[in-house]
């Protein structure tokens, strides 16, 4: 992999080195990279003698409460005092699989404060200069947990890496890739998902719990989703889904339940562009899926108040969700005419 700067590296290693007490922060709604990012490097610390929390901003969804360590997971938002002191306490924190800090919601506003060193490990493209002083930053990397055994790799610290966090980083890098369907054409992620699989993971164990081991209600929800909500825009190449507040209800909503649904409206021929709209408390929470040209962060920094990769990327509404889909069909074709997608 192409690092740009071996010098980030060597900082990494460095830090890690000299310091006894770390705490690791994923993003708000960890999903698999976020947590198997976290959880793989933590598990790897601690092989190393270190003393190593993991912060998750908000709950994570239960289709990853299989992964080694998430009992030992500290929730932001529900031990805030605890979590504060933990983090006060470190010699350094490491921010995993986001480059903003307003990608962990409610701990934004105690690290614009806090004065812990921080390193960022992440592979979105355009990092805020703000969220780390260290920021490793690899944008071609299918996945935080892909950049992550190369970090480890080249800082010295393979070795450390046990069979469960080898197992919490393979699960990274399923569900960043969907199974190495996309974002997966280097080589070097398969000579990565080689070594994990040489550390004695059980892969087929890993596919059926991140994959196969859905509740009944959310896969009525995705039948639903599909059946009855998903709408097409032909015009634009899109196909969309919303899901009201109510609708979540009559499917006993679990946090996760909606995850990947917004692939499968990408798998219509013809289609360029998804989107899917969930109804929150105070929000709508929006995802997109491209192909081909269509910039899926572009979109939704312009419109959505998101980001992201440049064909899966997220954001936000605070319109209501009728009118936030309204919003989208109407600028989603401002956006097409004008850029000619
Ligand atoms: P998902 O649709 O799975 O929630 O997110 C897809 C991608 O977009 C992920 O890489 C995620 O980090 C990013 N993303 C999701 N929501 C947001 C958001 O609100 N802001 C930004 N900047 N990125 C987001
Ligand atoms: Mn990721």
């Amino acid at each position: 992999m192409n690092i740009s700067d071996q010098s980030q590296i060597d900082f990494f290693k460095s830090y890690v080195n000299n310091t006894q007490k770390l705490v690791i922060v994923p993003h708000n709604n960890p999903d698999g990279d976020a947590l198997g990012s976290a959880l793989g490097l933590c598990h790897t610390l601690k092989a190393m003698g270190k003393d190593v929390s993991v912060i998750s901003p908000n709950e994570f969804p239960d289709f990853l409460n299989w992964m080694h360590g998430v009992e030992d997971v500290l929730i932001f938002d529900k031990q805030q005092k605890v979590a504060s002191q933990l983090i006060k306490d470190a010699g350094l924190v490491i921010f995993v699989d986001f480059n903003a800090l307003s990608r962990i919601k409610h701990m934004q506003a105690f690290f614009e404060e806090d004065e812990t060193p921080r390193i960022m490990i992440d592979h979105h493209p355009y990092p805020d200069a703000n969220t780390a002083e260290v920021q490793i930053s690899v944008p071609d990397a299918s996945s935080t947990c892909e950049l992550l055994f190369h970090v480890l790799d080249q800082a010295g610290f393979k070795r450390y890496v046990t069979k469960e966090a080898a197992e919490c980083i393979y699960a990274g890098i399923m569900t960043d890739t969907g199974s190495l369907n996309y974002n997966s054409s280097r080589p070097e992620t398969y000579f990565i998902v080689a070594e994990l699989l040489g550390m004695g993971i059980d892969k087929e164990r890993i596919h059926h719990l991140l994959f196969h081991n859905n509740s009944f209600d959310r896969m009525r929800l995705l039948g639903h989703s599909l059946g009855v909500k998903m709408q097409r825009l032909p015009e634009q190449r899109a196909a969309y889904i919303d899901l009201s507040k109510e609708e979540l209800r009559q499917f006993n909503y679990k946090p996760g339940d909606t995850e990947g649904f917004v692939n499968q409206a990408l798998w219509i021929e013809g289609v360029q562009v998804s989107a899917m709209f969930v109804e929150k408390n105070n929000v709508v929470k929006i995802s997109f899926r491209s192909r081909d040209g269509f910039p899926a962060n572009k979109f939704s920094e312009t419109y959505f108040n998101g980001g992201g990769h440049y064909n899966a990327a997220g954001g936000e509404s605070k319109l209501g969700l009728k009118e936030t889909v309204a919003r989208f069909k109407k600028v989603l074709k401002e956006f097409c005419d004008e850029h000619a997608y």
